[in-house]
């Protein structure tokens, strides 16, 4: 299988080379050149099958200069043993009947993990396929989870480097507390005075720096990316929607064929995408509800089809979830209007320029046949989370409150009562004090008495890797502006930008 860029299609690689590269010199995003699919049949089979056995039937279908072999080394090393559960992502049905596809049983405690797990080893072999001995510089920028999650899957990966930004005063404590104390001898993290915005364009142009990349090849290095811009970490993403459907399916809740709903907390796009592509490839789906909060961009986007980030930028209490450009947008637009790589171009333009473009007709109604948007307050979250607790003991983070929330909505909205599958994102774990007080508990003390407090209160367990970082002494302490980010980057390779 090939795949080209959503701006020019004329650029063709392989599986390896999008996954090393990143993202397309042009600026646009790697998406197959043609979709492959799953039968009914074949679908069905998932239902008695492990999630790597799963992992391997939709893996192979796209990595296709990948052997069999090579595949299963990349899966038996990211997931059999990896998760606190055995069934990596497993579905939790509320006694309201929503399904909770849980996807923060890894070791960092978010659903980065299903993809950051797998992504390293799917390099590590791309690097050997391309055999040229260049070192890996990974860059990643982090609206809080994807961080954690990229350095504890990078974390001493051979001839691979790792620079992480995050938004100085954009994380959570625990989501920061993570990243500074992270432990490998390959890996950097360095604060950025913005917001996530600021640190993804930043990062991308660094990227598609035409001098800094003939800089890097200098000293036998290259850029690629752990961003859902990587084609190599969405697609383990689309695994976990098949995998749900299969559960639900072996446990009879469904019978094949039924369509399900999808709710995705987003942010950057990523996740719900996978679930569209799953969609594209066989599974049964009616209808993709996208939850936002209060940076409602996508909300306004699915409703009149103008993609307008020219608005304030709001820090709430789902961070990761604080984005005004959601960057995989592209590869549903491209998806939408026909594969038209031109029409893309000219609005990832004009969102460059202008900050804004607006889809044609027919593409706004093609969008909203399938997706609906809702966006929640902090307010609303935190009642969610309240609600959740007392009248289905669940225990929900904020993220997964706001896709519970926008879900409410949308049934009062529209009657829908299709089966529904909800992506649980994060562990509540993560953000103690906002869950503290949305279940009516005053936050007391340091992030650590937070988490005992919250594990008195719900009589779940603490995340192993969460508790241990009490003991863990900070790292990284940088703080830098986005114009010091190259210079931060070479500086950590040990190359000077002079030469
Ligand atoms: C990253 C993240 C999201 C948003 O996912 P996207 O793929 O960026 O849309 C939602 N919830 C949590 C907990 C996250 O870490």
């Amino acid at each position: 299988m090939e795949y080209q860029s959503t701006r020019n299609a004329a650029v063709r690689v392989t599986a390896t080379q999008a996954i090393l590269n990143g993202i397309s010199p042009d600026g646009g995003l790697y998406v197959p050149a043609e979709l492959p699919a799953l039968s009914r049949r074949e679908i069905e089979q998932l239902a008695g099958q492990t999630y790597a056995q799963r992992a391997r039937t939709v893996l192979r279908l796209f990595l296709t200069d990948f052997s069999d072999e090579e595949l299963d080394s990349c899966i038996r090393a990211a997931y059999p043993g990896r998760f606190a559960e055995e069934t990596v992502a497993p579905v939790r049905t509320l006694a309201d009947g929503t399904h909770m596809l849980e996807l923060w049983h890894g070791p960092t405690s978010a659903f980065k993990d299903l993809a950051l797990q797998i992504l390293p080893h799917l390099m590590r072999v791309s690097a050997a396929h391309a055999a040229d001995g260049q070192e890996i510089v990974v860059l990643v920028a982090t609206s809080g989870d994807t961080g954690k999650a990229a350095l504890e899957g990078f974390r001493d990966a051979p001839h691979t480097r790792i620079a992480v930004f995050y938004p100085e005063n954009g994380v959570s404590h625990m989501q920061k507390r993570q990243m500074i104390t992270q432990e490998g001898d390959n890996v950097t993290v360095c604060a950025v005075r913005g917001n996530f915005d600021t640190a993804q364009t930043a990062v991308k142009k660094i990227f598609t720096d035409a001098d800094v990349r003939a800089l890097l090849a200098k000293h036998h290095c290259r850029f690629s990316s752990a961003n859902s811009i990587n084609w190599g970490r969405l697609v383990p993403q689309i695994v976990y929607y098949f995998s749900a459907y299969a559960d639900l399916l072996a446990q009879g809740r469904i019978t094949m064929g039924d369509k399900i709903n999808v709710v995705v907390p987003t942010g950057n796009f990523g996740n719900i995408l996978a679930a569209y592509y799953a969609y594209r490839m066989g599974l049964p789906v009616n209808r993709f509800i996208c939850a936002s909060n209060r940076n409602r961009v996508l909300t306004d986007f699915f409703r009149t089809g103008c993609y307008d980030r020219n608005r304030d930028f709001y820090l709430t209490s789902s961070p990761s979830m604080d984005i005004l450009i959601s960057s995989n947008v592209e590869r549903l637009l491209f998806e939408l209007c026909g594969r038209d790589d031109a029409t893309v171009r000219d609005w990832m333009e004009q969102l460059r320029t202008n900050g804004r473009y607006t889809v044609s007709q027919p593409v706004l109604e093609k969008m909203t046949e399938v997706f609906y948007g809702g966006t929640c307050n902090d307010e609303q979250t935190a009642q969610t989370i309240r609600e959740q607790f007392e009248k289905n003991r669940y225990l929900c983070d904020t993220h997964t409150a706001v896709a519970l929330n926008v879900y409410q909505q949308y049934k009062n909205d529209t009657g829908d009562q299709t089966p529904c599958v909800v992506a649980s994102t994060a562990s509540a774990y993560k953000f103690p004090a906002s869950v503290l007080q949305a279940i009516g508990v005053e936050p007391a003390g340091d992030d650590f008495e937070q988490l005992d407090q919250l594990a008195a209160v719900s009589g779940q367990p603490i995340p192993a890797p969460l508790r241990a970082l009490r003991t863990k002494q900070p790292r990284f302490t940088a703080v830098k502006d986005e114009a010091e980010m190259c210079p931060f980057v070479l500086q950590s390779l040990g190359i000077s930008g002079k030469e």
